[in-house]
């Protein structure tokens, strides 16, 4: 291993082995590995496609044409597995070392890999809810609605359009997502900013509460993040090598 990547390792692994509250907060660079693209990175999706599309105001003028491109999105989701990285964060907390992940991601890939304690702040892929009356719709309901009647699909209770339960670009988070992990960035003294650019608020915001409270901020990403200043340790490179590189440090160091 390149020497300097292998003394961050074991830098990170010692922190991680002294830290008391460790929490990660995770975004689109962690499930890269496994095949969904991110948004801001090399290949992100934003390169390509005008972010507009996302927003709400988008959605309520032209939800047909916002449900075509939600339904394509929807497709590269199906079938993709976690990856080596979001195993590792698992057996962090298997080693009671990890006491939540914050993650900005719609995926569902953590908990899929086995991670129990997980805040979703972006919202999920599981469910689509009524704009009108708020009644909930799992995927296949919806799937058979559309077949039914076209786009956009409409709830069977009071015809409101139906929207993805994922956050729009100008909607508010989820209250009880962002205030537990307020909560949680509060309690912790070290925190692993995994795959975020760092650049979508208020998630940039939480590992500045880990900061601000005295607490360590490790950053393991590809590229720069907006908040690398931030960072008592800064990795460049691949999370799904970097991450079980330190759990296996961290073993050691527990031995
Ligand atoms: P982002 O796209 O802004 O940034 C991702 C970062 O991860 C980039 O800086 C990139 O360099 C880095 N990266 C990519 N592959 C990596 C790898 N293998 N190892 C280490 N770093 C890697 O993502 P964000 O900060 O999460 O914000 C984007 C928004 O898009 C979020 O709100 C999220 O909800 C949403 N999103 C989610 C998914 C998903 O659920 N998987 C995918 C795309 C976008
Ligand atoms: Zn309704």
């Amino acid at each position: 291993m390149n020497t300097e990547i292998d003394n961050l390792v074991k830098s990170a692994a010692e922190l991680i082995s002294n830290s008391n509250y460790c929490i990660a907060l995770t975004g689109a660079g962690i499930s890269t590995e496994s095949g969904i693209p991110d948004f801001r990175g090399p290949d992100g999706l934003w390169r390509k496609v005008n972010p507009e599309i996302a927003t709400y105001s988008f959605f309520m003028k032209n939800s047909e044409k916002f449900w075509e491109f939600h339904l394509n999105f929807v497709k590269k989701f199906k079938e993709v597995k976690p990856n080596n990285a979001h195993y590792a964060l698992v057996e962090l907390e298997k080693m009671g070392f990890l006491k939540c992940i914050i993650t900005q991601n719609i995926d569902g890939l953590h908990q899929a890999a086995g991670s129990k304690n997980v805040i979703e702040l972006h919202g999920n892929l599981r469910t689509v809810s009524c704009i009108s009356c708020g009644r909930k719709y799992r995927y296949e309901d919806v799937y058979m609605l559309i077949e039914q009647c076209g786009l956009p699909p409409k709830c069977i209770e009071c015809s409101g359009v139906l929207k993805p339960d994922v956050v729009l670009f100008e909607e508010p988070l989820p209250y009880e997502a962002i205030m537990t992990a307020y909560t949680e960035a509060y309690k912790s003294d070290l925190i692993l900013v995994l795959g975020s650019s760092l650049s979508v608020y208020p998630a940039a915001t939480i590992p500045d509460i880990v900061k601000s409270n005295y607490g360590k901020v490790i950053i393991i990403n590809l590229q720069n993040t907006e908040k690398d200043h931030l960072g008592d340790i800064v990795i460049y490179g691949r999370l799904g090598d970097i991450l079980p590189k330190i759990v296996e440090q961290v073993k050691l160091n527990y031995k």
